[in-house]
Protein backbone atom coordinates (compact mmCIF):
# COMPACT_ATOMS: atom_id res chain seq x y z
CA UNK A 1 0.00 0.00 0.00
CA UNK A 2 0.92 3.77 -0.34
CA UNK A 3 1.01 5.49 2.87
CA UNK A 4 0.53 9.07 3.75
CA UNK A 5 0.69 11.00 6.69
CA UNK A 6 0.40 9.47 10.06
CA UNK A 7 0.49 5.91 8.54
CA UNK A 8 4.18 6.21 7.42
CA UNK A 9 6.69 2.88 7.83
CA UNK A 10 9.32 5.41 9.43
CA UNK A 11 8.50 7.45 12.43
CA UNK A 12 9.70 11.46 12.43
CA UNK A 13 9.40 14.32 10.03
CA UNK A 14 9.21 13.63 6.18
CA UNK A 15 12.17 14.55 4.98
CA UNK A 16 10.75 13.62 0.84
CA UNK A 17 8.34 13.98 -1.01
CA UNK A 18 7.59 9.90 -1.65
CA UNK A 19 10.06 7.20 -0.49
CA UNK A 20 10.29 4.27 -1.55
CA UNK A 21 11.39 1.62 0.97
CA UNK A 22 13.13 -1.74 1.10
CA UNK A 23 14.22 -2.16 -2.54
CA UNK A 24 16.02 -4.80 -4.39
CA UNK A 25 18.29 -2.94 -6.75
CA UNK A 26 19.78 -4.84 -10.16
CA UNK A 27 23.46 -5.10 -9.17
CA UNK A 28 23.88 -4.20 -5.74
CA UNK A 29 23.47 -6.14 -2.55
CA UNK A 30 20.62 -5.21 0.13
CA UNK A 31 17.83 -3.60 0.92
CA UNK A 32 17.55 0.06 -0.37
CA UNK A 33 15.43 3.39 0.28
CA UNK A 34 14.96 5.67 -2.39
CA UNK A 35 13.88 9.21 -1.95
CA UNK A 36 12.41 11.77 -4.29
CA UNK A 37 11.28 15.13 -4.49
CA UNK A 38 10.49 17.37 -7.38
CA UNK A 39 10.31 14.50 -9.85
CA UNK A 40 13.82 13.48 -9.20
CA UNK A 41 15.26 10.67 -7.32
CA UNK A 42 17.27 12.86 -4.24
CA UNK A 43 18.44 9.92 -2.55
CA UNK A 44 19.22 5.73 -2.64
CA UNK A 45 20.23 4.84 0.69
CA UNK A 46 20.48 1.72 3.20
CA UNK A 47 19.80 3.04 6.06
CA UNK A 48 15.46 4.76 6.84
CA UNK A 49 14.29 7.58 4.88
CA UNK A 50 11.01 9.51 5.66
CA UNK A 51 8.38 10.58 2.95
CA UNK A 52 5.23 12.54 2.61
CA UNK A 53 4.23 9.52 0.80
CA UNK A 54 6.08 5.83 1.38
CA UNK A 55 5.51 3.22 -0.43
CA UNK A 56 6.75 -0.67 0.80
CA UNK A 57 8.36 -2.37 -2.19
CA UNK A 58 8.68 -5.40 0.52
CA UNK A 59 12.05 -6.65 -0.82
CA UNK A 60 10.90 -6.82 -4.59
CA UNK A 61 12.49 -5.60 -7.58
CA UNK A 62 12.84 -1.93 -8.31
CA UNK A 63 13.95 0.10 -11.95
CA UNK A 64 13.48 2.56 -14.23
CA UNK A 65 10.20 2.67 -15.77
CA UNK A 66 9.84 1.38 -19.24
CA UNK A 67 10.08 2.93 -22.83
CA UNK A 68 8.66 1.52 -25.74
CA UNK A 69 11.08 1.93 -28.66
CA UNK A 70 8.27 2.00 -31.38
CA UNK A 71 4.51 1.96 -31.53
CA UNK A 72 2.03 2.11 -34.09
CA UNK A 73 -0.34 4.07 -31.64
CA UNK A 74 -2.79 5.12 -34.83
CA UNK A 75 -3.53 1.84 -35.40
CA UNK A 76 -3.98 -0.20 -32.35
CA UNK A 77 -7.12 -2.43 -31.79
CA UNK A 78 -7.88 -2.24 -35.40
CA UNK A 79 -7.50 -5.95 -36.47
CA UNK A 80 -10.68 -6.80 -36.31
CA UNK A 81 -11.62 -4.16 -38.92
CA UNK A 82 -9.21 -5.14 -41.90
CA UNK A 83 -8.99 -9.05 -41.03
CA UNK A 84 -5.61 -10.73 -41.00
CA UNK A 85 -4.78 -11.24 -44.51
CA UNK A 86 -2.14 -8.37 -43.97
CA UNK A 87 -0.89 -10.49 -41.30
CA UNK A 88 0.03 -13.66 -43.38
CA UNK A 89 1.93 -11.79 -45.49
CA UNK A 90 3.96 -9.88 -43.16
CA UNK A 91 5.20 -12.48 -40.93
CA UNK A 92 6.69 -14.32 -43.40
CA UNK A 93 9.33 -11.90 -44.34
CA UNK A 94 9.90 -12.11 -47.81
CA UNK A 95 9.83 -8.85 -49.74
CA UNK A 96 7.08 -9.33 -52.04
CA UNK A 97 4.71 -10.54 -49.25
CA UNK A 98 6.47 -7.47 -47.08
CA UNK A 99 5.19 -5.08 -49.56
CA UNK A 100 1.90 -6.50 -50.61
CA UNK A 101 0.80 -6.88 -46.48
CA UNK A 102 1.73 -3.18 -46.76
CA UNK A 103 -1.03 -2.54 -49.26
CA UNK A 104 -3.17 -4.94 -47.35
CA UNK A 105 -2.99 -3.33 -44.41
CA UNK A 106 -3.32 0.45 -45.52
CA UNK A 107 -7.49 -0.62 -46.39
CA UNK A 108 -7.97 0.36 -42.54
CA UNK A 109 -7.37 3.75 -44.02
CA UNK A 110 -10.23 3.97 -46.14
CA UNK A 111 -12.49 5.27 -43.34
CA UNK A 112 -9.10 6.99 -41.33
CA UNK A 113 -11.11 9.00 -38.87
CA UNK A 114 -10.09 10.88 -35.24
CA UNK A 115 -13.35 10.19 -34.06
CA UNK A 116 -12.33 6.25 -33.52
CA UNK A 117 -8.31 6.65 -33.37
CA UNK A 118 -8.70 8.74 -30.33
CA UNK A 119 -10.29 6.18 -27.95
CA UNK A 120 -8.41 3.09 -29.34
CA UNK A 121 -4.84 5.29 -28.63
CA UNK A 122 -6.34 6.29 -25.38
CA UNK A 123 -6.71 2.69 -24.51
CA UNK A 124 -3.34 1.89 -25.32
CA UNK A 125 -1.67 5.17 -23.50
CA UNK A 126 -3.54 4.23 -20.48
CA UNK A 127 -2.50 0.26 -20.56
CA UNK A 128 1.27 2.26 -20.77
CA UNK A 129 0.20 3.59 -17.50
CA UNK A 130 -0.97 -0.04 -15.82
CA UNK A 131 2.64 -1.58 -17.26
CA UNK A 132 4.65 1.20 -16.67
CA UNK A 133 5.71 2.69 -19.81
CA UNK A 134 7.03 6.13 -19.34
CA UNK A 135 7.65 6.81 -23.07
CA UNK A 136 6.70 5.99 -26.33
CA UNK A 137 8.19 6.31 -29.96
CA UNK A 138 4.23 6.87 -31.37
CA UNK A 139 4.18 6.60 -35.11
CA UNK A 140 1.12 7.69 -37.05
CA UNK A 141 0.71 7.36 -40.78
CA UNK A 142 0.57 10.78 -42.65
CA UNK A 143 -0.01 9.90 -46.10
CA UNK A 144 -2.63 10.46 -48.78
CA UNK A 145 -4.87 8.31 -47.31
CA UNK A 146 -4.62 8.87 -43.48
CA UNK A 147 -4.07 12.51 -44.30
CA UNK A 148 -4.18 14.27 -40.47
CA UNK A 149 -6.14 11.93 -38.73
CA UNK A 150 -3.77 9.83 -37.04
CA UNK A 151 -1.44 12.24 -36.38
CA UNK A 152 -3.80 14.95 -34.77
CA UNK A 153 -5.10 12.87 -31.73
CA UNK A 154 -2.04 11.50 -30.58
CA UNK A 155 -0.82 15.11 -30.46
CA UNK A 156 -3.55 15.60 -28.21
CA UNK A 157 -2.94 12.50 -25.81
CA UNK A 158 0.67 13.77 -25.76
CA UNK A 159 -0.08 16.53 -24.06
CA UNK A 160 -3.55 15.02 -21.95
CA UNK A 161 -0.14 12.11 -20.82
CA UNK A 162 3.03 14.51 -20.59
CA UNK A 163 4.62 13.60 -17.12
CA UNK A 164 2.84 10.24 -16.74
CA UNK A 165 3.15 8.29 -20.70
CA UNK A 166 5.47 11.25 -22.96
CA UNK A 167 4.66 10.18 -26.61
CA UNK A 168 7.21 11.48 -29.34
CA UNK A 169 5.04 11.58 -32.07
CA UNK A 170 6.39 10.61 -35.59
CA UNK A 171 4.88 11.91 -38.48
CA UNK A 172 5.05 8.59 -40.93
CA UNK A 173 4.54 8.46 -44.31
CA UNK A 174 3.76 4.85 -44.09
CA UNK A 175 3.36 4.70 -48.17
CA UNK A 176 6.43 6.07 -49.04
CA UNK A 177 7.28 9.63 -50.53
CA UNK A 178 7.71 9.32 -54.26
CA UNK A 179 5.65 6.90 -54.55
CA UNK A 180 3.19 9.04 -52.35
CA UNK A 181 3.06 12.49 -53.77
CA UNK A 182 1.32 14.63 -51.32
CA UNK A 183 2.32 12.57 -48.53
CA UNK A 184 5.86 15.08 -48.34
CA UNK A 185 3.50 18.03 -47.79
CA UNK A 186 1.32 16.17 -45.13
CA UNK A 187 4.00 15.44 -43.15
CA UNK A 188 5.61 19.33 -43.18
CA UNK A 189 2.01 19.99 -41.98
CA UNK A 190 2.43 17.65 -39.17
CA UNK A 191 5.85 19.06 -37.87
CA UNK A 192 3.89 22.45 -38.04
CA UNK A 193 1.27 20.96 -35.86
CA UNK A 194 3.99 19.98 -33.51
CA UNK A 195 5.05 16.43 -34.46
CA UNK A 196 8.49 15.84 -32.90
CA UNK A 197 9.95 13.46 -35.60
CA UNK A 198 10.03 13.30 -38.92
CA UNK A 199 9.47 9.70 -40.23
CA UNK A 200 10.52 7.51 -42.97
CA UNK A 201 10.05 4.02 -45.41
CA UNK A 202 12.48 4.57 -47.60
CA UNK A 203 13.05 0.69 -48.21
CA UNK A 204 9.64 0.34 -50.12
CA UNK A 205 10.26 3.01 -52.76
CA UNK A 206 11.05 1.84 -56.33
CA UNK A 207 14.57 2.56 -56.60
CA UNK A 208 18.02 3.23 -54.35
CA UNK A 209 17.79 6.27 -56.00
CA UNK A 210 14.60 7.49 -54.60
CA UNK A 211 15.23 5.41 -51.37
CA UNK A 212 18.00 7.98 -50.76
CA UNK A 213 16.05 10.79 -52.07
CA UNK A 214 13.31 9.82 -49.68
CA UNK A 215 15.67 9.39 -46.67
CA UNK A 216 17.65 13.24 -47.66
CA UNK A 217 14.59 14.74 -48.07
CA UNK A 218 12.94 13.64 -44.47
CA UNK A 219 16.44 14.54 -42.53
CA UNK A 220 16.30 17.81 -44.41
CA UNK A 221 13.02 18.47 -42.77
CA UNK A 222 13.95 17.54 -39.65
CA UNK A 223 17.44 19.67 -39.44
CA UNK A 224 15.80 22.38 -40.42
CA UNK A 225 12.92 22.23 -37.92
CA UNK A 226 15.14 20.95 -35.01
CA UNK A 227 13.62 17.74 -34.91
CA UNK A 228 14.63 13.88 -34.38
CA UNK A 229 14.23 11.29 -37.19
CA UNK A 230 12.75 7.48 -36.96
CA UNK A 231 12.64 5.65 -40.14
CA UNK A 232 11.65 1.92 -40.71
CA UNK A 233 14.78 0.50 -42.53
CA UNK A 234 15.38 -2.75 -44.71
CA UNK A 235 12.10 -4.17 -43.61
CA UNK A 236 11.69 -6.99 -45.74
CA UNK A 237 13.93 -10.11 -45.94
CA UNK A 238 16.71 -9.21 -48.60
CA UNK A 239 20.35 -9.04 -47.80
CA UNK A 240 20.90 -6.47 -50.52
CA UNK A 241 18.40 -3.79 -48.79
CA UNK A 242 20.34 -0.83 -47.46
CA UNK A 243 18.74 1.73 -46.54
CA UNK A 244 19.82 1.67 -42.39
CA UNK A 245 23.56 2.63 -44.38
CA UNK A 246 21.91 5.76 -45.91
CA UNK A 247 20.12 7.35 -42.79
CA UNK A 248 23.24 7.03 -40.70
CA UNK A 249 24.98 8.77 -43.84
CA UNK A 250 22.57 11.26 -44.19
CA UNK A 251 22.17 12.03 -40.19
CA UNK A 252 25.87 12.58 -40.50
CA UNK A 253 25.36 15.00 -43.57
CA UNK A 254 22.79 17.30 -41.81
CA UNK A 255 24.12 17.59 -38.40
CA UNK A 256 21.54 14.90 -36.92
CA UNK A 257 24.61 12.69 -35.10
CA UNK A 258 22.63 11.64 -32.16
CA UNK A 259 19.38 11.96 -33.27
CA UNK A 260 18.12 9.25 -35.25
CA UNK A 261 16.31 5.60 -34.89
CA UNK A 262 16.58 2.83 -37.39
CA UNK A 263 13.13 0.64 -37.03
CA UNK A 264 12.91 -2.99 -37.90
CA UNK A 265 15.44 -3.44 -40.09
CA UNK A 266 14.95 -6.77 -40.44
CA UNK A 267 16.68 -7.45 -43.46
CA UNK A 268 20.00 -6.40 -41.08
CA UNK A 269 19.52 -9.97 -40.04
CA UNK A 270 20.76 -12.17 -42.93
CA UNK A 271 23.98 -10.00 -43.43
CA UNK A 272 27.06 -10.87 -43.95
CA UNK A 273 28.90 -10.77 -40.90
CA UNK A 274 31.78 -8.11 -42.39
CA UNK A 275 28.66 -6.34 -43.95
CA UNK A 276 27.66 -6.49 -40.31
CA UNK A 277 30.05 -5.01 -38.93
CA UNK A 278 30.79 -2.31 -41.26
CA UNK A 279 27.02 -1.10 -40.38
CA UNK A 280 28.14 -1.15 -36.94
CA UNK A 281 30.77 1.01 -37.38
CA UNK A 282 28.69 3.82 -39.31
CA UNK A 283 25.51 3.27 -37.06
CA UNK A 284 27.67 4.37 -34.31
CA UNK A 285 29.88 7.36 -35.99
CA UNK A 286 26.10 8.67 -36.61
CA UNK A 287 24.45 7.91 -33.63
CA UNK A 288 22.02 6.11 -34.93
CA UNK A 289 20.09 3.68 -32.28
CA UNK A 290 18.19 0.42 -33.29
CA UNK A 291 14.82 -0.88 -32.13
CA UNK A 292 13.59 -4.25 -32.73
CA UNK A 293 10.26 -6.64 -32.41
CA UNK A 294 11.41 -9.96 -32.45
CA UNK A 295 8.24 -11.44 -31.11
CA UNK A 296 6.48 -10.28 -34.58
CA UNK A 297 7.91 -12.51 -36.89
CA UNK A 298 11.00 -14.85 -37.18
CA UNK A 299 13.38 -12.77 -38.90
CA UNK A 300 14.50 -9.90 -37.03
CA UNK A 301 17.54 -7.93 -36.66
CA UNK A 302 20.29 -9.41 -34.87
CA UNK A 303 19.92 -7.85 -31.21
CA UNK A 304 23.00 -9.50 -29.68
CA UNK A 305 25.28 -8.78 -31.85
CA UNK A 306 24.98 -5.50 -32.19
CA UNK A 307 24.74 -5.17 -28.60
CA UNK A 308 28.13 -6.72 -28.48
CA UNK A 309 29.58 -4.81 -31.00
CA UNK A 310 28.29 -1.19 -28.71
CA UNK A 311 25.25 -0.20 -30.69
CA UNK A 312 22.26 0.62 -28.70
CA UNK A 313 19.54 -1.93 -29.54
CA UNK A 314 16.10 -1.22 -28.13
CA UNK A 315 12.84 -3.53 -28.02
CA UNK A 316 9.64 -2.03 -29.42
CA UNK A 317 5.90 -3.32 -29.40
CA UNK A 318 5.59 -2.12 -32.34
CA UNK A 319 1.63 -3.18 -32.84
CA UNK A 320 -1.71 -4.05 -30.54
CA UNK A 321 -4.01 -6.21 -32.46
CA UNK A 322 -3.22 -4.76 -35.82
CA UNK A 323 -2.55 -5.77 -39.66
CA UNK A 324 0.96 -6.55 -38.18
CA UNK A 325 0.54 -8.67 -34.84
CA UNK A 326 -2.19 -10.22 -33.12
CA UNK A 327 -1.15 -9.52 -29.63
CA UNK A 328 0.05 -6.89 -27.42
CA UNK A 329 -0.86 -5.42 -24.26
CA UNK A 330 1.90 -2.36 -23.83
CA UNK A 331 3.47 -4.38 -21.35
CA UNK A 332 7.47 -3.93 -22.37
CA UNK A 333 7.91 -6.61 -20.16
CA UNK A 334 6.39 -8.95 -21.88
CA UNK A 335 7.90 -7.68 -24.91
CA UNK A 336 11.06 -8.22 -22.93
CA UNK A 337 10.10 -11.74 -21.90
CA UNK A 338 9.37 -12.81 -25.62
CA UNK A 339 12.02 -11.36 -27.03
CA UNK A 340 14.46 -13.69 -24.39
CA UNK A 341 12.82 -16.54 -26.40
CA UNK A 342 12.66 -15.79 -29.92
CA UNK A 343 17.04 -14.17 -29.47
CA UNK A 344 17.90 -17.29 -27.34
CA UNK A 345 19.00 -14.53 -24.71
CA UNK A 346 17.29 -16.85 -21.66
CA UNK A 347 20.86 -16.71 -19.43
CA UNK A 348 21.38 -13.94 -17.15
CA UNK A 349 23.38 -11.81 -19.70
CA UNK A 350 20.82 -12.24 -21.68
CA UNK A 351 17.80 -11.19 -19.57
CA UNK A 352 20.12 -7.95 -18.56
CA UNK A 353 20.23 -7.48 -22.28
CA UNK A 354 16.79 -7.31 -23.27
CA UNK A 355 15.75 -5.90 -20.18
CA UNK A 356 17.82 -2.73 -20.45
CA UNK A 357 16.55 -2.99 -23.89
CA UNK A 358 12.98 -1.83 -22.67
CA UNK A 359 14.38 0.30 -20.17
CA UNK A 360 17.82 2.48 -20.06
CA UNK A 361 19.33 1.54 -23.29
CA UNK A 362 16.04 2.35 -25.00
CA UNK A 363 15.94 5.53 -23.12
CA UNK A 364 19.21 6.21 -24.94
CA UNK A 365 17.86 5.01 -28.38
CA UNK A 366 14.88 7.66 -27.86
CA UNK A 367 17.47 10.37 -26.47
CA UNK A 368 15.34 10.35 -23.51
CA UNK A 369 18.38 11.38 -20.51
CA UNK A 370 18.36 11.10 -17.13
CA UNK A 371 16.30 7.76 -17.02
CA UNK A 372 18.42 6.39 -14.80
CA UNK A 373 18.04 4.93 -10.93
CA UNK A 374 20.38 6.85 -9.22
CA UNK A 375 20.65 9.94 -7.36
CA UNK A 376 20.10 12.87 -10.06
CA UNK A 377 17.99 10.40 -12.66
CA UNK A 378 14.21 11.03 -13.07
CA UNK A 379 12.04 9.26 -10.72
CA UNK A 380 10.48 7.40 -13.32
CA UNK A 381 10.44 3.49 -11.26
CA UNK A 382 8.52 0.66 -10.92
CA UNK A 383 8.30 -1.44 -8.14
CA UNK A 384 7.62 -5.25 -9.33
CA UNK A 385 6.34 -7.95 -7.39
CA UNK A 386 9.72 -10.13 -7.27
CA UNK A 387 13.27 -9.69 -6.00
CA UNK A 388 15.12 -11.83 -9.48
CA UNK A 389 15.02 -10.32 -12.38
CA UNK A 390 14.20 -13.69 -13.89
CA UNK A 391 11.00 -13.92 -11.70
CA UNK A 392 10.06 -10.36 -12.69
CA UNK A 393 9.95 -11.39 -16.62
CA UNK A 394 8.70 -14.72 -16.10
CA UNK A 395 6.16 -13.61 -14.55
CA UNK A 396 5.89 -10.15 -16.87
CA UNK A 397 2.79 -8.76 -14.80
CA UNK A 398 1.90 -5.42 -14.21
CA UNK A 399 4.39 -3.90 -11.49
CA UNK A 400 2.83 -3.42 -8.14
CA UNK A 401 3.93 0.57 -8.44
CA UNK A 402 4.61 2.85 -11.25
CA UNK A 403 5.96 5.96 -10.38
CA UNK A 404 6.10 8.59 -13.12
CA UNK A 405 7.77 12.26 -12.37
CA UNK A 406 7.64 11.75 -8.72
CA UNK A 407 4.15 10.33 -7.67
CA UNK A 408 2.59 7.38 -7.95
CA UNK A 409 0.03 6.43 -11.09
CA UNK A 410 -0.68 3.10 -10.82
CA UNK A 411 -0.61 0.10 -8.79
CA UNK A 412 -1.61 -3.67 -9.55
CA UNK A 413 -2.38 -6.98 -7.59
CA UNK A 414 -3.34 -9.73 -8.93
CA UNK A 415 -4.23 -12.89 -6.47
CA UNK A 416 -5.81 -16.44 -6.99
CA UNK A 417 -8.07 -18.59 -4.43
CA UNK A 418 -7.02 -22.49 -4.63
CA UNK A 419 -10.93 -24.03 -4.69
CA UNK A 420 -8.91 -27.13 -3.54
CA UNK A 421 -9.85 -29.42 -0.77
CA UNK A 422 -7.95 -28.60 2.51
CA UNK A 423 -6.57 -25.84 0.75
CA UNK A 424 -9.13 -23.27 0.91
CA UNK A 425 -6.81 -20.26 0.82
CA UNK A 426 -5.63 -16.98 -1.10
CA UNK A 427 -2.22 -17.38 -2.86
CA UNK A 428 -0.51 -14.43 -5.05
ZN1 LIG B 1 6.59 -1.02 -37.00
Amino acid sequence: MARSGGDRLNRGVPTHELVIAHATLRGRDGRWQIGIDGGVIAAVEQTPLTGSTEVDAAGALVTESFVNGHMHLDKVYTLDRIGDAALTAYTSGEMGSALHSIELASAVKADYDREWIEPNARKAVLEAVRYGVRHVLAFADVDTHAQLEGVIPLLALREEFRGVVDLQVVAFPQDGLLRDPGAEQLVRDAVYLGADVVGGIPWIEHTDAEAREHVQRMCRLAAAHGRRVAMLVDDAGDPSLRTTEMLAEAMLEHGLVGKGVANHARAVGLYARPSLERLAGLVKRAGLGFVSDPHTGPLHLPVRELAAMGVPVALGQDDIEDAYYPFGRHNMNEVAFLAAHALNAVDGAGIDIVYDAVTTTAATVLGVAGHRLEVGGNADLVVHHHAALREVLSHHAAPAYVVASGRVVASSTSSTTYHLANLEQENS
